[in-house]
């Protein structure tokens, strides 16, 4: 039986400014990126979402099919628009970004008509996939709707897998944040958890902040060094697995994304926790090597996955 994979966040309008003051359009979300790298390693993976009825969605629409992203879970609000983010680059290469995104149509996933249609859909999924940008889109009671659907994921004997992502502007004050990240890794049987997001969030506390899940479900620390290793806790089994060296890390956008989704995939087609972290290192090391989020399909690494081949 094929496994189900929902991805849950916000894609974005992505301009960036160009030196004459120009934008060139793309679209961009970390829960997107996950999704879209799920799919290219050959998972079904529907991303769940809201858009609205203008072309831009339209186009985004048609541009996760083309990747293989199944779209038939997102919600369409009529006469609204998906949010819009500017990059921009300072004379010393330096990248800031300007986000309206307030009003966003993907920010109403678990609110109106049409909301109780998505959670049922969502919990008939083996695995439910949302970062900590996800949590901040939705509000109080967006965020105990997704949190109650969850649990019936798990009634259901589906998993929920949580990616810390924290950016403090998406959240109007640290302790919601700080108690909404809780509740995610309480409700969660996979968490991929960056020790720096831990710090910013709990301070020196952090890392227990996590830790304290550990037996009860699977941990992905990601910690910091260059080449970075991540510490892998599965069971009994506490590893650490160091990335290999990049030759030239150009962008590192998409970095953690893109490792969830090789983890995910290796797991899905039965590797073990550190195989799976392998795969996930390599994977990464690929995308940092690009110039953005996505990198072409021809330089994807072949992880040997649908074999299903434990190394
Ligand atoms: P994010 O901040 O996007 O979560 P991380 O910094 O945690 O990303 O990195 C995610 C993964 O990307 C790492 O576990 C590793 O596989 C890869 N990676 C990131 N930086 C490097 C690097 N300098 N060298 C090799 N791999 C890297």
């Amino acid at each position: 039986m094929t496994t189900r994979v929902a991805c849950i966040g916000e894609c974005m309008m992505e301009l960036s400014e160009r030196p004459d003051g120009s934008l060139l359009r793309g679209y961009g979300g970390d829960t997107l990126n996950t999704a879209l790298y799920l799919a290219r390693l050959g998972v079904a993976v529907d991303y769940v979402t809201a858009l609205g009825d203008d072309p831009w969605s339209e186009e985004m629409l048609a541009a996760w099919a083309a990747e293989g992203i199944g779209t038939s879970r997102v919600r369409r609000l009529p006469g609204r628009m998906p949010g819009l983010y500017i990059i921009r680059t300072d004379e010393h290469g330096e990248r800031s970004f300007h986000y309206w995104r307030d009003s966003a149509a993907a920010r109403d996933l678990f609110s109106g008509p049409g909301a109780d249609e998505t959670r049922a859909v969502l919990s008939g999924y083996d695995l439910v996939y949302a970062s900590g940008i996800s949590l901040s889109l939705y509000g109080e009671a967006g965020r105990a709707a997704l949190a109650e659907t969850c649990r019936a994921v798990r009634a259901k004997g589906g998993r929920v897998a949580f990616d810390t992502n924290y950016r403090p502007r998406g959240w109007p004050d640290k302790a919601k944040a700080q108690a909404a990240f809780r509740d995610a890794m309480a409700a969660a049987d996979l968490i991929f958890a960056s020790a720096e997001d831990l710090e910013w969030l709990y301070g020196r506390e952090g890392e227990e902040e996590v830790l304290r899940h550990r037996g009860r479900c699977e941990i992905v620390l990601k910690g910091g060094g260059s080449p970075p290793s991540v510490r892998v806790l599965a069971g009994a089994e506490d590893v650490t697995v160091p990335a290999s060296t990049v030759a030239a890390v150009v962008d590192t956008t998409a970095a953690g994304d893109s490792f969830a989704a090789a983890y995910m995939a290796a797991r899905l087609a039965g590797r073990p926790p550190a195989g799976a972290a392998s795969c996930g290192h390599r994977l990464a090391g690929t995308v940092i090597g690009h110039r953005g989020a996505v990198i072409p399909r021809a330089a994807m690494p072949d992880l040997a996955l649908d074999s299903g081949n434990k190394p």
